[in-house]
């Protein structure tokens, strides 16, 4: 055991080592480290999308849930960049099933008990963290300290001390942090983040987001019934609100200035709808909504001569959206997860910045926190952590 450790500690060196040089990855890599180079600016044109190189990225799994196997696994089948090579999970049970349908191999197979040996295992750079949003901070943790680099999905965790924890543990161990902000990489929901990079209709004057689904209340039987777990409206699905004002905006909130939560009357009882007002450096106010009792779905930006819409903002497909002037942001594309995986396991491949990097999922998660104190005390609330 002292041995492994040492082998492990040691492995761990050498990708610190790495990461500080730049040379991460196999001698095909070595040409692309594009990020951080000086460029000239006769070659100053946008990076290409492939490197070139036939390396792809083994992302391991670390929890078979619903999102894991209904749409990660598939997919990662659909990624240029990436191969679905390694599983981690609570329920042992579950291996054999999912080693057979996506050909993993038992030697690349971990229980929450021995995930830590994934240290050992060279075919493993990635591991992407699904599980409740109250053990992603110490999954996420543990993940970095194997050396591998972390994926994790949103909400980034409970709260921004929660969000410094991983980040601190990944510059630790020379690994990068990237959230699951599939949104973010959506073909169409770009095009209405260029529209407000290029103030194409003006200056800002407002914004919405809203993002809720209709149903019955969630079981207090499962963790999305149960607060303390990160269940609720606000975490699930107030998330894609706040983000969605964030990359709609391109503008970081300085404070909650009103909010209101209604959940059912029991101790761990979840938000089933939170309804809030953001106000940004020079006034601009934004509304957001999230439900998980009722249905609705779009981001909206007012500018001074038009506006631009998404409609629906966030499901899994869909995604359009259209401007005042009858312009419009489709067609809808066919996996964000795919496009999303790719993007970031190219920003590890060629060294260059994260679309959605864990600096960015505290950000967010610094607002949720804002937004369910000034709910709690009727106050308006400085937000944190926005600089
Ligand atoms: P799920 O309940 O279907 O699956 C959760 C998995 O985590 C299960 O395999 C469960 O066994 C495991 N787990 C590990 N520790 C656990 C614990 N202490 N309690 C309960 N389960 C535990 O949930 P899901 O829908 O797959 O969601 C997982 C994560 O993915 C959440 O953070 C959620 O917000 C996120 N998610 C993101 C999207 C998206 O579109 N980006 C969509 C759905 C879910």
């Amino acid at each position: 055991m002292a041995q492994k450790k040492s082998i492990s500690t040691r492995r761990r060196f050498l990708r610190q080592s790495a990461a500080a040089t730049g040379f991460l990855f196999a001698p095909g890599l070595i040409g692309c480290t594009s990020g951080n180079n000086n460029t000239s600016a006769e070659d100053a044109a946008p990076a290409p999308r492939r490197p070139n190189q036939d390396r792809k990225l083994g992302v391991a799994i670390l929890g078979l849930g619903g999102y894991a196997s209904g749409q990660i696994a598939p997919a990662l089948q659909l990624t240029e960049h990436c191969e679905l090579r390694g599983l981690i999970t609570g329920s042992p049970e579950k291996l054999p099933e999912w080693q057979e349908k996506y050909n993993v191999k038992e030697a690349n197979s971990y229980t929450y008990d021995t995930m830590d040996e994934i240290a050992d295992n060279d075919e493993i750079d990635v591991i992407y963290v699904i599980t409740p949003t109250a053990t992603h901070r110490d999954f996420a943790v543990r993940a970095a300290n194997t050396g591998k680099h972390v994926w994790c999905e949103k909400p980034m965790a409970m709260t921004a001390e929660e969000c410094q924890d991983m980040i601190d543990a990944c510059n630790e161990n020379g690994v990068r942090l990237a959230i699951g902000y599939r949104m973010m990489h959506e073909p169409n929901t770009r095009k209405l983040i260029e529209l407000t990079e290029e103030r194409a209709y003006g200056a800002l004057t407002g914004a919405h987001a809203y993002a809720g689904y209709g149903g019955s209340p969630p079981s207090t039987d499962n963790w999305r019934g149960q607060r303390d777990m990160g269940g609720g409206a606000l975490y699930d699905m107030g998330v894609y609100s706040v983000n969605g004002l964030r990359y709609g905006t391109q503008m970081a909130p300085e404070a909650v200035v009103k909010a209101t939560q209604t959940r059912q009357d029991h101790a761990n009882a979840v938000d089933l709808t939170t309804e809030y007002t953001l106000r940004y450096p020079g006034g601009m106010l934004a509304e957001g909504k999230t439900s998980v009792v009722t249905n609705y779905n779009e981001l909206h930006i007012e500018a001074e001569e038009g506006w631009y819409e998404m409609d629906p903002m966030q499901p899994y497909t869909g995604v359009t959206g259209e401007t005042s002037d009858g312009k419009l942001l489709g067609p809808a594309v066919e996996n964000q997860q795919s496009i999303q995986m790719d993007d970031d396991a190219l920003a590890i491949m060629n060294d260059t910045e994260f679309i959605a990097p864990g600096t960015l999922g505290l950000k967010d998660v610094a607002v949720i926190q804002a937004i369910i104190e000034s709910a709690a005390s009727g106050q308006e609330v400085a937000i944190e952590h926005q600089g």
